[in-house]
């Protein structure tokens, strides 16, 4: 199956990979903000267009590769492992 661009790309957390780097909330504060322990909380939703290139980049620079960004019906942790 191939990722059609018209479907909106989501964010999500791998929980047992996130360190609380806080990277990622430091680069989309639009979508992603910090609980009481630093572990981010992502806005539910797709990512509006115009956030897109942010949220490549929050996904790129997490360090710990656990924040994934992916299309809805799609298995994210899957889909960073066959776009590597
Ligand atoms: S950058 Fe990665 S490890 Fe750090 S808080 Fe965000 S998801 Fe977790």
């Amino acid at each position: 199956m191939t990722r059609r661009r018209s479907e909106p790309a989501g964010l999500t957390v791998n929980p047992i990979a996130c360190q609380a780097h806080g990277m990622c909330i430091e680069l989309l504060p639009e979508l992603i903000t910090a609980d009481p322990w630093g572990y981010p909380l992502i806005a539910p939703g797709p990512v509006p267009a115009q956030l897109l290139p942010l949220a490549r980049r929050a996904v790129g620079a997490c360090p710990t590769m656990a924040l994934l960004l992916s299309s809805p019906g799609r298995h994210p942790e899957r889909d960073s492992a066959t776009a590597r």
